[in-house]
């Protein structure tokens, strides 16, 4: 059988590149390449800009109603066909299907599914001043463009196209060159659904296409999802055409656990919050700070759980929970933080090592790790790993976690458990994260705003306030009265 091709998706159809270049993209948990796809040079990227203005001049001067109507047919869609789709980001990320069939086709659908609904309830305003009076109009941006992280390749294009779309722009999306799959997947069903041809368009590589669409002068503005460095070069780029930016960055977030908590309860978010996803999720408690009272059993616990219940191996085999890191490259990068670990002084609880699983050999897979005696300036304890690695550190005052808890440049969440709803609310206030849980973790729903605080973003996905990050209001005076002019 021969290896697939992928071309970029401008204008409603596959369109093959001048170039000839292509890149290949590897099934994570085999170190097979499954299919070869298409660079956007120079002809596909003046293709997207053409097409995406052919698509905004339909798409915006429809109804909000009528485009909702059509994203609606997308949405049922994506659900239809929810086990293809899911395949096909276990294939690419190497995430187990029990995740990908339960949360990332159905987490992508519900946003698109919550602003459908709420495009054609988007209202201007209206008030007298004097005998005239003026009136507002929330009109789409024009081309607008996504970049998308490897982790949540499909649920990351539906986040990011969800409200763009049913604000009225037109969009272009570049995926993840490791996890390109899902969004031409969204792109054809767009298409199904009645979405006009170039209101969708998917263009594929690495750094430089994303360069491009961060300097190109037809783009109104770029959503991002990546890393805290990557978020820099974009919004420096950006800046050179004054487009608006949301940026969705990286975290290194602190769970508090206090010695009244419900400790089982407090190891299910902390195993959740490090292991799911194998620990590539950005929202991660990778720093657990537990209250010295509790510290014992949490740990004892933590351990049991992570050593039994935890089954890596086949992605696909719905028995498994635990899947292989995306690349080669990133499992030699989180091992690398392990050593760091180790050689700063933390000890192993558990994990520490590669795993090569019976049913899946040759994947990139890291065993779920805890490191104990942990101290608040070990690199581990500082910087992002984007792997299985959790950080237990421990604290006996509320201020001084509090004020650890806050001692970093990231804050993207940030999660409590106690039973003490006075103190519950006390803390989380004075946590410095756009992302809170308490007695919870993780649970992200398309009503509530997700972003970060200092370096982990700007602006917000997700919950009304996006729709408005999609528009921009025009104002509108209208005399009534006769022009007063001293010329
Ligand atoms: P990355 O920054 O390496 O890449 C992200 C995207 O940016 C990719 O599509 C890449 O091709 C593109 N890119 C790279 N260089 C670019 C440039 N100079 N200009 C424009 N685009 C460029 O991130 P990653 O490794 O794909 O993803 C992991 C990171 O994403 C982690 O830091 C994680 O925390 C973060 N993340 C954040 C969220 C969130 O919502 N806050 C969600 C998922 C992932």
């Amino acid at each position: 059988m021969t290896t697939p091709v992928y071309q970029n998706f401008i204008n409603g159809h596959f369109l093959k590149n001048q170039s000839g270049e292509t890149f290949a993209v590897k099934n994570p948990a085999t170190d097979d390449v499954i299919y070869y796809v298409e660079v956007a040079d120079a002809f596909i990227q003046n293709a997207a800009i053409q097409s995406a203005k052919q698509g905004f001049a339909a798409w915006s001067t429809m109804s909000p109603i009528e485009r909702s109507r059509i994203l609606l047919k997308a949405v049922a869609l994506l659900r239809e066909r929810n086990d293809l789709l899911a395949k096909t980001e276990v294939l690419d990320t190497g995430k187990p299907w029990q995740e990908a069939e339960c949360v990332d086709v159905q987490t992508g659908a519900d946003v698109i599914e919550y602003f459908a609904g709420l495009a054609p309830a988007q209202v201007g305003q209206q008030q007298m001043v004097g005998e005239d009076f003026y009136y507002t109009r929330k009109e789409p941006l024009g081309i607008c463009a996504g970049i998308g992280a490897w982790n949540y390749p499909l649920q990351i294009a539906c986040w990011k196209s969800g409200p763009a779309l049913a604000a009225g722009n037109a969009f272009i999306f570049k995926p993840s060159e490791e996890t390109p799959l899902g969004a031409i997947k969204l792109a054809e069903i767009f298409i199904e659904a009645g979405v006009p041809a170039g209101v969708f368009n998917v263009v594929q590589g690495a750094a430089e296409v994303g360069q491009w669409l961060t300097q190109s002068a037809d783009i109104e503005k770029v959503s991002f999802t990546g890393e805290v460095g990557t978020g820099k070069k974009v919004v420096a780029s950006a800046a050179g055409s004054l487009k608006d930016v949301t940026m969705e960055l990286g975290g290194k977030s602190p769970l508090l656990v206090f010695d009244d908590a419900d400790i089982s309860q407090a190891v299910s978010a902390a195993m959740l919050g490090n292991f799911y996803t194998q620990g590539e999720i950005c929202t991660n408690c990778t720093r657990i700070y537990v209250h010295k009272n509790v510290y014992q059993q949490f740990i004892d616990e933590l351990k049991t759980r992570t050593e039994e219940n935890i089954i890596a191996g086949d992605p696909l085999d719905p028995n498994v929970n635990f899947g292989a890191l995306i690349s080669k490259k990133h499992q030699q990068l989180v091992m690398s933080y392990i050593d760091k670990g180790i050689s700063e002084g933390a000890t192993l609880l558990t994990g520490g090592k590669t795993l090569s699983p019976a049913s899946a050999p040759n994947g990139y897979f890291v065993a779920p790790t805890v490191f104990i005696d942990c101290t608040d300036d070990m690199t581990i304890v500082k910087e992002e790993i984007f792997g299985p690695v959790m950080s237990v550190l421990t604290f006996d005052d509320e201020d001084d976690v509090i004020h650890r808890a806050n001692d970093t440049h990231l804050g993207l969440a940030a999660g409590v458990f106690t039973k003490d709803i006075k103190r519950a609310h006390r803390v989380i206030h004075q946590l410095q994260a756009g992302i809170c849980w308490i007695n919870s973790y993780g649970n992200s729903p398309a009503e509530m705003p997700v972003g970060g605080y200092k370096q982990s973003g700007i602006g917000r996905e997700n919950g009304i306030e996006t729709l408005d990050h999609y528009t921009q209001t025009k104002s509108i005076y209208v005399g009534m009265t006769n022009i007063e002019s001293p010329f």
